[in-house]
């Protein structure tokens, strides 16, 4: 059972950096749209029925989609975006060998270490620490969450994660 393993979060954070060097991304915000588009990766904004809603949003490996719920706020459909990147790259072997070709985005509650893995993809891809060293000491949370286009808990997070203050 390969996947119950620990989270990888050095390779999780190793292929988001690697994208943002790939793409030249230095400075923020990391628009996931973008990214998406140049690899090749489709991106739809829908309605998800009544007991989806509390989904935020899932990769579907054989159509190459990220589906996004369109009621979310737009900060949270960008981290929504993000992790699911983090999915299609990081997880497309597995997919590939397991019949379960989805994975549904549900409020962190899981505790599948492929959702740890894409939560650290998603962080380091839209607020990479070689970005915040230089912002985070001089702004408030309010300014570097417009200025990285994340939430402000997020943003809060990643500071506390990469500087424990
Ligand atoms: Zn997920």
């Amino acid at each position: 059972m390969r996947y119950y393993m620990a989270p990888d979060y050095d390779r999780a954070k190793g292929e988001a950096i690697g994208l943002l060097q790939k793409f030249g991304l230095e400075k923020p915000p990391v628009n996931p749209m973008d990214i998406a588009k140049h690899l090749g990766v489709k991106v739809s904004f829908v309605e998800f029925e009544k007991k989806l809603n509390n989904i935020s949003g899932f990769y579907d490996f054989e159509e190459d989609t990220i589906f996004v719920n369109m009621d979310e706020y737009p900060l949270r459909q960008t981290f929504t975006i993000a992790h699911e990147l983090g999915h299609r790259i990081l997880h497309a072997e597995w997919a590939k060998s397991s019949d379960y070709k989805v994975l549904l985005r549900e409020d962190n509650l899981s505790n599948d270490p492929k959702e740890a893995e894409a939560n650290t993809f998603a962080a380091n891809l839209l607020v990479p620490r070689f970005m915040l060293d230089k912002y985070w000491d001089g702004l408030p949370t309010t300014q570097l969450s417009e200025l990285f286009a994340v939430s402000v808990p997020v943003i809060k997070n990643r500071i506390s994660f990469e500087y424990g203050a």
